[in-house]
């Protein structure tokens, strides 16, 4: 499998905000039952169309742990993480015309030939459509999915197979108005934009293109005009975003509902940054777990599951965090354009192709991804820590550090035993 992949194709560990604050909704603990009927074709362009749609869509997020805006309206079910992942991150295509600093895709000008065909992405997505004792939610991403010709073909047959169906475009030419409105009308779930500062200067020198500041803030206010649920990407580094309060701000001005920040791994281009220090790490958590509670938005962390460590330790109310974290291997994986599985896309090891095997085979029985699923398996600070079934560290940034997907998250400072003592 190449070394690295692309960017937002990690775990999210979900983070809600709530009243009373420091309780993170079971995720995952959700029924993903079917959208109610497919939503290709609801656009008639009647009113009463629209409003199907829109109600459809409503309805649909509200199932969905990471992207639902009223946590308590979703019902706790059982689930089973070794059956069938929560979340997908696909990565169509490598391609991409960015040159973004933390790229794990060390993504390329042009598609590689042995990308999957649609017919291969359709046939797997109609196994994963099976899935029980949840399906799974999609999340298509890239490089950048939008230079795929087919993205619309493969976005339309994700919904319509009753697949919660997220996008997660890169900020190019490429993403029109016309394009995301084509999405709401196909009844797209969720749309991602990834702003990593406040300011055009941090944005752009850590995107590499000129003027994408700008361009992003235009793709997310044409998501949010057209109806679809807007989630913000914040890449968290030494050298984004800057101020917190004022990238708060931002998220908030433009009506996103979730502010997902993922904490910069060094893989791909990402290697050759400095990485943030556990305390700054741990700094950054802290804030978000006093900033959540009051904030108009869903806060979730990518290659930080330590923040439900943190929100424990702050709730006021001693209240624990509710199950097991969604996170590599665990309730997670990510399909690359080549058709690899992987247990994320920060952790770039093979288990697996979706051209040989199916992806329930990989997800279920592969060693990897039952080594991941076991936290007696863990080493070092995570292996003794309490959290660990809440948490477990980052397996993405051990490995990317120490070479073991088993050792301690080096971002963590947490120490188990002061903490017992
Ligand atoms: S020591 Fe490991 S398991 Fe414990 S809070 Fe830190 S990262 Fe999580």
């Amino acid at each position: 499998m190449p070394q690295a992949l692309s960017a937002h194709a990690g775990s999210p560990e979900a983070l809600v905000t709530r009243d009373p604050p420091s309780v993170e909704p079971a995720r995952g603990s959700v029924q993903l039952t079917p959208v109610d009927g497919p939503l290709i074709g609801g656009t008639s362009g009647s009113a009463a169309a629209g409003e199907r749609m829109e109600a459809r869509r409503e309805a649909a997020v509200d199932r969905v742990p990471g992207l639902s805006k009223s946590p308590d309206a979703v019902p706790p079910v059982p689930r089973n993480f070794a059956e069938a992942p929560m979340l997908i991150a696909w990565e169509l295509t490598r391609a991409c015309g960015l040159k973004c600093r933390h790229c794990r895709a060390t993504a390329i000008p042009h598609r590689d030939p042995g990308e999957l065909s649609t017919a291969e992405i359709f046939r797997v997505l109609e196994e994963i459509a099976g899935l029980r004792p949840h399906r799974p939610v999609m999340i298509f991403t890239g490089g950048d999915p939008t230079e795929r010709p087919d993205l619309s073909e493969i976005l339309a047959r994700s919904v319509s197979l009753g697949l919660i169906t997220a996008v997660s475009p890169s900020v190019t030419p490429r993403l029109t108005d016309a394009v995301i409105s084509g999405w709401a009308r196909a009844g797209v779930h969720t749309v991602s934009i990834s702003i990593d500062g406040s300011v055009a200067d941090v944005h752009d020198r850590f995107r590499g293109v000129p003027g994408t500041f700008a361009a992003s803030l235009a793709a997310a206010r044409s998501v949010v005009e057209h109806g679809l649920p807007l989630q913000v990407n914040t890449s968290i580094s030494p050298e984004t975003p800057g101020p917190l309060e004022s990238m708060a701000e931002l998220v908030r001005g433009l009506g996103a509902r979730r502010w997902e920040l993922f904490f910069v791994i060094g893989t791909g281009r990402a290697r050759e940054l400095p990485a943030l220090s556990a305390e700054a790490t741990e700094s950054v958590l802290v804030w978000l777990a006093g900033h959540a509670p009051a904030a108009p938005y869903r806060i979730t962390t990518v290659a930080a599951p330590q923040f439900r460590r943190v929100r424990e330790q702050l709730a006021p109310s001693g209240r624990k965090a509710e199950g097991p974290v969604v996170k590599e291997g665990r309730g997670f994986a990510f399909i690359d354009h080549l058709g690899h599985v992987a247990p994320n896309g920060y952790l770039p090891v093979d288990a697996g192709n979706i051209r040989r095997e199916t992806f329930s085979a990989i997800y279920r029985d592969s060693p990897l991804f039952r080594v991941l699923r076991d936290t007696s398996r863990l080493k070092g600070r995570c292996g003794r820590c309490p959290y660990r079934e809440v948490c477990g560290g980052s397996r993405a940034r051990a490995y990317a550090e120490t070479g073991d997907i088993l050792a301690e998250d080096p971002a963590c400072p947490y120490q188990p035993e002061m903490a017992a003592s």
